[in-house]
């Protein structure tokens, strides 16, 4: 959901001297306008892999003449990593690191798909890892104010078939709930000490999606009080919106929208592969477009 005008706001910050960028593998492959960041590394941009949010303060510890700056990307799931990492960088006075938050909510973004009269949607199977943060009661707006009758669902296949038969069953008895498919991980509340190291950090703004455009709240900016450690403000950092930027035949902010399915799109499986992917819903094998092929 990482919009190409953040993207290519990355790649030109990674072309920088001193800079060293760390991040989630997904973003690499990710194409901008100038190259994914893959191809900016091969070009000899210092980008860093991580698979744990706070290996970024160990890479700072051992680069002390670098500008290390981590990418906070995900949802409510890596938002807490992120914010544990911001609070340790501050209490072992690290002078050079600082993140780029490109954090992003759930619920802002389903209420807006939801309420745009454009998507065919009768139900939704809810993400297991972020219900786990929220909670199910996070979710609840979905059946109460909005109708739509939603499963909270795990990430193994019986889950996803047990949280699609619940669908079935109260699309057969006109039910509409947020039930819980995944009590073994999710509970009523969710994480509440996750939360509360969020709320500590980060403040809701207004977030930048791929094919959505700004969401009123859907986005996590750095507070304040550790204004020190966002790299936004140290570096001057804003989305790139130059003109001639990615925005191609790709059709994946549809896709995302739900307007249209993978195989409406002409690149799908001829140009557009998991090895050549055009676009996000490509990249990962998660993403909508790589699981149709
Ligand atoms: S098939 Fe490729 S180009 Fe088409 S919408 Fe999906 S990711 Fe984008």
């Amino acid at each position: 959901v990482t919009d190409p005008a953040d993207l290519d706001m990355l790649v030109r910050f990674s072309l920088q001297e001193k800079v060293v960028l760390v991040l989630f593998g997904d973003l690499l492959r990710v194409p901008a306008t100038g190259g994914s960041l893959l191809e900016q590394r091969a070009k000899g941009a210092r980008i860093s892999l991580v698979y744990s949010a706070l290996d970024a303060i160990e890479i700072a510890r051992q680069n002390r003449e670098q500008q290390v700056v981590f990418v906070g990307t995900g949802f409510e799931t890596t938002a807490p990593g992120t914010a544990l990492l911001i609070m340790e960088a501050k209490s072992g006075g690290l002078k050079n690191f600082s993140v780029i938050s490109l954090h992003k909510l759930m619920p802002p973004v389903l209420r807006v798909v939801l309420t745009s009269g454009l998507c065919r949607i009768g139900g939704l199977i809810l993400p297991g890892h972020v219900s786990a943060i929220t909670g199910r009661l996070a979710f609840d707006f979905l059946a109460s104010e909005l109708g739509y009758p939603s499963v909270i669902a795990g990430f193994e296949p019986l889950d996803v078939l047990h949280a699609t038969a619940l669908l079935m069953e109260m699309a057969a008895g006109k039910q509409c709930a947020v039930v819980n498919g995944y009590p073994r991980v999710v509970s009523e509340q969710g994480n509440t000490v996750a939360r509360r190291v969020v709320r500590e950090v980060f403040a809701p703004e207004a977030a930048l999606w791929r094919g959505f455009g700004y969401i009123e709240e859907s986005g996590l900016q750095i507070k304040p009080t550790y204004a020190d450690f966002d790299a936004k403000k140290r570096f001057g950092l804003t989305p790139d919106f130059s003109p001639g930027g990615y925005r191609d035949e790709c059709r994946c902010s549809e896709v995302l929208r739900g307007e249209i399915t993978p195989i409406d799109c002409l690149l799908f499986g001829r140009k557009c592969t998991p090895d050549h992917p055009q676009g996000a819903c490509m990249v990962s094998a998660e993403g909508v477009c790589s699981s149709y092929l």
